[in-house]
């Protein structure tokens, strides 16, 4: 994966810069010294690292306007940074930037339950925002498995989805509104506590826009009254397609299920070391949960089931009780973590039209022969949102390289067959150079040209999204 080369003038630059934000901000909230900044020097796409040449941690919008303005007029580049789970290399650091992480902006400003909002700093937890409103009987709906670690920073930068995002939809659906600073220091106001936008549709641009236009400082989302009650049904086939095709029955009689997830034998029996959830061994697991009163579930488990049966599963088991449902969970919420025990992997993120899975699926496993390459796939599959997990040696030269190749090939199956380069991960660096798959030149212009109006001296997460070449004139021409 190329990076541009870091510019060397900003680095030799690096004590007056440090100097600067050192005068904007709490002397604990610049980090500088060569051992610390290597903190920052990766997301959770642990393939790519580079030190940054400082990070800045704020407390306040006021503080992140700050920084920005020092940036900006010094010319340095800035990557805005939740909590560092992206898988997709998005709050990947370069040599001359400067890492602005948002994470001790976690407070709670404002919770309405009449209008049903919650008010957040952009650096607090996905699942401390639940935290904040469950005792009144209240829920945030977007789920991501990091949902313990990731920020909401990063949820709204990644239009972040979740397991139980089918029938509640993904951040965008359930962000109002959001504080954001413009790279020359602007604060922004976006939305407000209500739906919909009055003129341009600009919190739908912001949503999913990777840090390339603003840094988002406060969010308000919209929050839920918790379910009567939700039942988890685990259902085990022997053939991964045909487990696909349950799917795709599923979502076409027009049931809407909470959750559909897919796990594949690889997951399963890596799971089951780690977790010891009790999952049968089979080819293809599907986790379907519904929510509602007890006869609303009763109901729809009931339609559920006898489109299942018609795809003769080995296994039916619906949960009895919250324990059950909860192991029916563990093993799921379990399975990044499981498939990390056995190698290393990088786990893709395209999304496909639902009916595609079962040709997806054995496409993938003839890929994995091909490339010689293992593959687990563990993923949303009401929403088509594919997880393959590929398994490579990082000690082992040429594995990774191979590994990229695999990963290249099924995502552009993805796009071939009517999908998306990325359902929720975001492009970030892992996808950049495969954005001309999706985008013809003139989409990629057209793009670009939002994020000239934003940002027009192009130094917030410059590296990111575009592929460097359709990028270059832009990012050259700025300095
Ligand atoms: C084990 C595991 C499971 C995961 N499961 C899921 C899942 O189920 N669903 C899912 O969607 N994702 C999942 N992810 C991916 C990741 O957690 C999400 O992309 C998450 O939203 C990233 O949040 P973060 O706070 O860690 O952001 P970071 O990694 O810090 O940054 C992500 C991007 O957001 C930008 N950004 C950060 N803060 C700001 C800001 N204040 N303003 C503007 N831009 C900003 C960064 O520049 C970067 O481009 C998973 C990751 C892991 C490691």
């Amino acid at each position: 994966m190329d990076m541009p080369i870091p510019d060397a003038k900003i680095i030799a630059k690096k004590a007056s810069v440090v100097e600067r934000l050192q005068a904007v901000l709490p002397l604990n909230a610049v980090i500088h010294e060569d051992r610390q900044v290597k903190a920052y020097e990766c997301d959770a796409l642990v393939a790519y690292k580079c030190p940054p040449l400082c990070a800045v941690l704020p407390t306040s919008t006021a503080e992140v306007a700050a920084v920005l303005r020092v940036c900006h007029e010094m010319g340095v580049p800035v990557v805005p940074r939740g909590s560092g789970t992206s898988l997709a290399g998005g709050a990947l650091p370069t040599a001359d930037c400067v890492i602005l992480g948002v994470a001790r902006l976690n407070g709670v400003i404002e919770t309405n339950y009449d209008d049903r909002f919650i008010r957040v700093q952009s650096g607090r937890t996905n699942l401390s925002v639940t935290g904040a409103v469950e005792a009144n009987g209240f829920f945030y709906a977007p789920d991501p498995s990091s949902q313990l670690a990731c920020a909401i920073a990063g949820n709204i930068a990644m239009n972040s989805g979740g397991a139980h995002c089918l029938k509640y939809g993904v951040t965008t659906n359930n962000l109002l509104g959001v504080t954001m600073v413009m790279m020359d220091g602007t604060i922004t106001e976006i939305g407000g506590a209500h739906m919909g936008a009055a003129g341009l549709d600009l919190l739908g641009l912001i949503c999913g826009s990777e840090g390339q236009l603003g840094v988002v400082t406060e969010a308000t989302l919209r929050i839920l009254p918790k379910p009567e009650g939700a039942r988890p049904v685990l259902m085990g086939f022997d053939d991964n397609e045909v487990a696909g095709a349950c799917v795709a029955d599923i979502i076409k009689a027009g049931v809407l299920p909470v959750a559909i997830e897919f796990m594949d034998r690889p997951c399963i029996e890596a799971t089951e070391k780690f977790a010891n959830a009790g999952y049968p061994m089979c080819e293809a697991l599907l986790i379907v949960e519904v929510e509602g009163s007890e006869a609303e579930i009763d109901e729809q488990l009931g339609m559920i089931l006898k489109i299942a049966r018609k795809h003769k599963p080995v296994e039916l088991r619906e949960a009895k009780d919250a324990d059950e449902a909860a192991r029916i969970w563990l093993g799921r919420k379990s399975a990044f973590g499981a498939m990390g025990q056995i190698n290393d992997y990088m786990c893709l993120d395209g999304t496909i039209p639902v009916s595609s899975l079962p040709l997806v699926l054995r496409r993938i496993g003839e890929l994995s022969k091909q490339y010689g390459l293992g593959v687990g796939n563990v993923f949303h599959a009401g929403d088509g949102n594919m997880h393959p997990l590929i398994l490579y040696d990082a000690n082992k030269p040429g594995d990774l390289e191979l590994c990229e190749a695999m990963g290249a090939d099924i995502l552009k199956l993805c796009v071939e067959v009517g999908g998306c380069l990325t359902g929720e991960h975001g492009v970030g660096i892992e996808k950049r150079d495969l954005m001309n798959v999706q985008f013809a030149p003139s989409d990629l212009e057209a793009q670009m040209a939002v994020k000239d109006v934003f940002d027009p001296a192009w130094l917030l997460n410059p590296a990111k999204v575009f592929p460097l070449g359709a990028s270059e004139t832009r990012r050259i021409a700025a300095k």
